[in-house]
């Protein structure tokens, strides 16, 4: 929600129907990107310039309430909520800074909106509760929100209100094993819906964004895209892992394991049929291709890896002792390529991963995701795939692991050319 326009169009669509509802509202847009800037400057011990842009955010929420309610004592009101924590942004400019002040820090944009959203619901008559995501939200000592103690908390909460439709809470931030504020990564909003959703086994997850529901290719790379209607949550899940922008990628798993259907909407247009995700997967066939930059090769090439058994585990354990996600494998008798997509124990990895053999880095790849229901017993498509990317030097594929899914790796620098000719090679676009 950029202006208080969106705020109250949300409120339109809530009050759309009278089915009882969790509302799950995000930060408003920019105000977490700004909070991380705040952050990093505290971090820097730059502490004139995280005092400006906190003056600078401030300003920001007084014009967006002045649109947002029309009531003076309305307006009153939300200026206060907003100065509550704009004095705790200062408070914590005189403290010294760590990692549980940056997620306090980082907190504050979902707990301002969701206030300003209560005011707004209030001036217009909407009845609701305020839920404190604070309260029930939490993630475990490997920062796995877990479903059980969600629920538990959720529903003793909801019973102190019984009676009560709409309620309006926090996505992103929770509760960590600590006891202290934490949140559940960039984008953790979807997350939590669909944790929600879960929890109290709700008939639908609806997430509103911008955008008409996933399409069946980037739309910033290729010209011609169109949106998937029905999704599987195999295939949602594939694609949300390989950079399909719109949903967050581990929050498929909570809605999938309560079989809580997901709706991917767009404010924008209320009443578009937006991408559904279900169980069934709707059709057989390919749906949408993905992308995702900024991967690294290795490659490990050993003759002591033939007929051996146990040289995997061994190079597995050094991606696991640095926490770093192997994301593509492939093998031949005498070598191993794995991706990653996260550089920063690269020289370490590299250094353990020696002495089991020549290791072989290429940086700067990109991981093309094809996806769909049953594609890998679906007749022609790899024929169609690999005919349609004869001219790209594809350096590893992936095929089998998954029937929903085929991955090649490709250099960087091909990524376009490689989504717009499968645009037109997989879906005639
Ligand atoms: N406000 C958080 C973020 O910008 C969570 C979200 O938007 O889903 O990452
Ligand atoms: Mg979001």
């Amino acid at each position: 929600m950029g202006k208080p326009e969106r705020m109250h169009e949300v409120a339109k669509l809530i009050n759309r129907d009278s089915e009882p509802k969790i509302v799950v509202l995000s930060a408003l847009s920019g105000t977490t990107n700004t909070l991380v800037q705040i952050s990093d400057l505290l971090a820097k011990g730059d502490r004139d310039s995280a005092k400006d842009t906190i003056h600078q955010l401030h300003q920001h929420y007084l014009g967006f309430i002045n649109q947002l309610v029309s009531k003076p004592e309305n307006q009153e009101k939300a200026r206060l909520i907003i100065a509550e924590h704009f004095e705790f942004l200062n408070i914590i400019l005189r403290i010294s800074f760590s990692e549980a002040l940056n997620k306090d820090i980082l907190a504050q944009g979902e707990l301002m909106s969701t206030k300003l959203f209560s005011v707004y619901l209030s001036e217009i008559g909407v009845q609701h509760e305020l839920l404190p995501a604070l309260e029930f939200m939490s993630i475990d000592a490997n920062e796995e929100p877990q479903l059980l103690p969600i629920r538990t908390k959720l529903n003793d909460l909801l019973d102190k209100h019984k009676g009560t439709g709409i309620f309006v809470t926090q996505g992103y931030i929770c509760k960590n094993a600590k006891g202290e504020v934490d949140n559940l990564k960039r984008g953790g909003s979807d997350y939590t819906a669909s944790l929600i959703a879960a929890a109290c086994n709700a008939s639908v997850c609806e997430i509103w964004t911008d955008i008409d529901g996933m399409h069946n290719n980037d739309p910033r790379v290729v010209n011609k895209t169109v949106a998937i209607e029905q999704l599987s949550f195999d295939e949602a899940a594939e694609l949300a892992y390989f950079g399909a922008k719109i949903l967050h990628p581990t929050c498929i798993w909570p809605a999938q394991q309560e079989n809580v259907p997901v709706k991917l909407l767009n404010t924008m247009q209320p009443d578009a049929v937006g991408t559904v995700i279900t169980k069934e997967a709707g059709s057989v066939g390919v749906k949408a291709v993905a992308a995702k930059d900024g991967i690294t090769a290795i490659k490990i090439k050993s003759s002591r890896m033939l007929l051996a058994y146990g040289f995997l585990r061994k190079v597995f354990e050094v991606f696991e002792k640095y926490k770093t996600s192997i994301d593509m494998i492939t093998t031949s008798e005498v070598a191993v390529s794995v991706t990653i997509d996260s550089d920063t124990f690269l020289h370490e990895i590299v250094r353990e991963l020696e002495p089991f053999g020549n290791v072989e880095v290429e940086k700067g790849q990109t991981i093309v995701s094809i996806v769909g229901n049953e594609i890998a017993q679906t007749d022609y498509v790899l024929q169609k795939l690999f005919d349609s990317l004869s001219e790209v030097p594809t350096t590893m594929v992936s095929y089998g692991g998954s029937p929903h899914n085929i991955s090649l790796l490709v250099p960087q620098s091909y990524k376009t050319k490689t989504l717009q000719l499968l645009n037109s090679g997989l879906f005639g676009l």
